[in-house]
């Protein structure tokens, strides 16, 4: 281990990296240390393990913060453009998934042999397996003391990220450290996580699991129109991580199914037509089967469509498309992609990253309390919260 060096990371996941990449071409010598066998190791499993690496639509409103405005800085010097310009240069293929979402044509490892080898042009050094055991704050600036020896720096940038996937090594490293220091820590909450439900219900839709349907979630002003997927513990898809970052314990969501469909004037249609048919055949013209079905027995209608009065197909569309529903709770960190809140934004520049108290110390990444949606969002966050301590330190 480099005793001295200009900079310490401590975290080589994709903030870490990022930052090291930066304040390497710089001219800062590094030193980034990690506690894992393999850097980078979200950013392997990412995207199903093709990185949704950024989204070309990425701007402050696709963060999560208590102070919304933090992210505008960063984000503004260091763009989905900017990154995809250094994935061209290392002749990586990328595709558009869908709403801006960019995903490599082969392998989320292209994406951590690209930051490896920039690291390695920028000359920072990379320390793996390294364990740390504390830090303190020196007159010149930070030792850090590890499984592997110490060493020191003037600056000293934490990228360990959140507390989300703690089989993977996630620790709440970055909040200890900021406590020690001082700082303000806004509690933590896992986010981008599947709903679950009461039992009762659980059992009630254990028939649909496995369905999935185009949908749109609202939680209060917020909405998302993407896939909703019912699952054996609960609620699941885009849809539904999206809202799970703005939902609250004891809240409720409304689900619209299909929601470009206007599912009352299509059974409206549906009795005039053809009277002899099912409710559940007329919706199934829409919908999966089973959820047809499902979404039949619930409003206890029966008989043929010519037999309904209007009032009975509007309950059935609004069962459709404005269900209320009360998740009993999340998943958790076990499965949340993200970590909601974090080191206050308060305590830092918004331009480097560095707190206010402790000059030299700085905070990327996950985190600090910026989080972003599904679909790319925060790895962009964490390149342009990299790029800005980098670009400082
Ligand atoms: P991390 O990437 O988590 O890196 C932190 C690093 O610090 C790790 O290498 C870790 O080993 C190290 N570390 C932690 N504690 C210590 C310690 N005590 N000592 C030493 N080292 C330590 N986001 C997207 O934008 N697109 C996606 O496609 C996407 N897919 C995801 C899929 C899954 C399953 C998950 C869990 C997340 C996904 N995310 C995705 C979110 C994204 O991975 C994170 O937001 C991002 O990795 C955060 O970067 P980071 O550098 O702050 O933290």
């Amino acid at each position: 281990l480099q005793r001295k060096s200009d900079v310490i990371v401590i975290g080589a996941g994709a903030a870490g990296m990022m930052a090291a990449i930066r304040a390497g071409k710089r001219g800062r010598s590094v030193v980034i240390l990690d506690h894992a066998r393999t850097p980078g190791e979200k950013i392997r499993i990412s995207g199903g393990g093709r990185c949704n690496f950024t989204n070309i639509h990425a701007g402050p409103k696709n963060f999560l913060s208590a102070n919304p405005h933090f992210c505008k800085s960063a984000l503004a010097r260091f763009t989905p453009a900017d990154f995809i310009a250094m994935v061209d240069g290392h002749g990586i293929a990328w595709h558009e998934k869908t709403l801006g979402q960019l995903f490599c044509d082969d392998s989320a490892k292209d994406i951590i042999r690209m930051l490896l080898a920039e690291m390695r042009m920028a000359g920072a050094m990379l320390h793996l397996g390294t364990e740390i055991s504390g830090v303190e704050k020196t007159e010149a600036g930070f030792r850090v003391s590890t499984s592997d020896g110490h060493c020191e720096a003037s600056s000293l940038i934490v990228a360990t990220g959140g507390k989300s996937i703690p089989k993977m090594g996630a620790t709440g490293f970055a909040y200890r450290l900021a406590e020690q220091f001082g700082l303000a820590v806004l509690e933590t909450r896992p986010g981008l996580v599947p709903l679950t439900l009461d039992p009762g219900l659980l059992e009630s839709i254990a028939p649909l699991a496995g369905i999935a349907a185009p949908a749109e979630i609202r939680h209060g002003r917020t909405a998302f129109r993407e896939a909703l997927l019912f699952t054996h513990r609960g609620l699941s898809g885009p849809a539904i991580l999206q809202i799970s970052s703005y939902w609250r314990e004891g809240d409720e969501v409304v689900v619209a199914i299909e929601p470009d469909i206007d599912i009352a004037a299509h059974l409206k249609t549906a009795k005039q037509i053809n009277g002899r048919q099912s409710p559940q055949t007329a919706l199934g013209d829409i919908l999966p089967k089973r959820l047809a079905q499902f979404l039949v027995d619930r409003e206890k209608i029966s008989g043929n469509m010519a037999d309904l009065p209007d009032k009975a197909l509007l309950r059935l569309a609004a069962g459709v498309q404005n269900w209320a529903v009360k998740p009993s709770g999340s998943e958790g960190y076990r499965t949340a992609e993200v970590t909601l809140g974090g080191i206050d934004t308060a305590a830092l520049d918004s331009r480097s990253m560095e707190t206010k108290a402790v000059p030299g110390l700085y905070f990327i990444g996950e985190c600090v309390d910026v989080t972003g949606w599904l679909g790319g969002y925060n790895f962009q966050w964490a390149w342009a919260s990299g790029f800005a301590a980098g670009e400082c330190v």
